[in-house]
């Protein structure tokens, strides 16, 4: 009978990572039945999290980060006929709440820097935008892979225009920008704890506001808009959102990790960068000079004319021995349920798809499973590699 090889074992590209007082807070949460949609953890989450990210926060703990968005982008007062502008270099979960609201996305290219949302077509967007009277509501800074957007000069155009800043942050948590954590630097942000983001609660997210009002009327609404009263009375649209007591327990034991998460993380690229030093034609995403990097997932670029490999190559070769990776985030432009979206550029987001590839990142990752995957893709680009006189 075959046996797995423990050499063979699948590497995924980044799992959950448990810190060892998520039982204790589950088991509590048993043992007082606190088992639904209230309870001391999800109170303990939302203030242990706003805590740690300072600037007066304020939480609110809801299913998911898609979840989350939604609700900002009612809060916001986003509607049909409305444009909301969004990175193009992103995952699907920053712009489908756009179409929850029936509002039109309109999607902006990235810089290369961080690969975020560029400042300078961002500013360049606005300004005809508004000679057009086609201003957008709102407009969604992703924060991607661990890294923050150069958010200043976002933000100062976005004020100038009174288009309101919403920060995707479900990929940067743990990250900082100019000494600040993220999700601190836009009047309304959101978090994921999705199975794959860098602390979980098995699937989740939240809304960071810094209006207490503004969560509250959230909050409401998570709930499926219940009146207070005795009787069940709803005087406006509901959502079912809200995070259950029990994976607020989880998160809460996760957060208590998340500076030894981003500390492994970042380790996990250091690596990276030193085994692929000597390999032509291989770089990673670099850290911007505005904020610390959580490397949530470690990014690296292929030129192809060094090695005359593609990321596709490369990740077919991990998958041969059971590693997974995959291509950097495909632009929310080139998909197909967004075809008809308008869109500001993309070309640059084009080019860091084309030629990004994403490394297994997970935080539990060994020195020895690093080893197997930086000694496939060495072998990928330099057996490919053009002869040396
Ligand atoms: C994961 C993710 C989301 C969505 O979060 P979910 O909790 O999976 O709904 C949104 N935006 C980005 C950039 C993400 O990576």
């Amino acid at each position: 009978m075959p046996c797995i090889s423990v050499t063979n074992k699948r590497i995924y590209l980044s799992v959950p990572h448990m810190g060892g007082q998520e039982l204790d807070f589950i088991r509590e949460a048993f043992e007082t039945n606190w088992l639904s949609s209230v309870g001391p953890h999800l109170d303990g989450f939302e203030q242990e999290m706003a805590a740690r990210l300072g600037h007066g926060v304020h939480a609110l703990a809801v299913s998911s980060g898609t979840a989350a968005l939604h609700l900002v982008l009612r809060h916001i007062g986003v509607t049909r006929g409305d444009r909301v502008a969004c990175s193009t270099l992103t995952f699907a979960g920053s712009a489908f709440p756009i179409l929850y609201q029936g509002a039109t996305p309109v999607f902006l290219d990235a810089e290369t820097q961080s690969a975020n949302l560029d400042p300078a077509i961002v500013r360049e967007y606005l300004r005809d935008a508004a000679t057009r009277g086609e201003l957008p509501k709102a407009l969604i800074a992703v924060h991607l892979c661990g890294q923050h957007a150069d958010i200043d000069a976002i933000a100062a155009a976005c004020d100038e225009y009174g288009v309101v800043l919403v920060e995707d942050a479900a990929e940067s948590l743990g990250a900082t920008y100019k000494g600040r954590e993220t999700a601190t630097t836009a009047p309304y942000s959101i978090l994921s704890f999705n199975g794959n983001k860098i602390i979980t609660t098995t699937g989740g997210g939240m809304v960071i506001a810094k209006d207490p009002a503004a969560i509250a009327t959230m909050r409401k609404w998570s709930q499926q808009s219940r009146e207070p009263a005795v009787e069940y009375v709803h005087a406006e649209l509901g959502h079912n959102y809200r995070m259950s007591n029990v994976l607020a327990g989880i998160g809460r034991g996760q957060l208590r990790v998340l500076d030894e998460r981003v500390r492994q993380r970042r380790r996990v690229a250091e690596r990276y960068e030193q085994a692929f030093a000597d390999v032509p034609g291989i770089a990673l995403q670099g850290e911007a000079p505005w904020g610390t990097n959580s490397r949530w997932l470690t990014v690296a670029y292929l030129d192809r004319d060094a090695h005359g490999r593609t990321p596709l190559d490369v990740i077919q070769a991990l998958e041969q021995v059971n590693i997974e990776a995959r291509p950097m985030w495909r632009p929310m432009h080139t998909q197909p349920i967004f075809a008809d979206a308008p869109r500001v550029g993309g070309a640059v987001a084009e080019d860091l798809y084309a030629r990004g590839i994403c490394l297994p990142s997970s935080s539990s990752l060994t020195e020895a499973e690093q080893d197997r995957v930086t000694d496939v893709v060495r072998s990928c680009l330099l057996r490919a590699a053009p002869a040396r006189a």
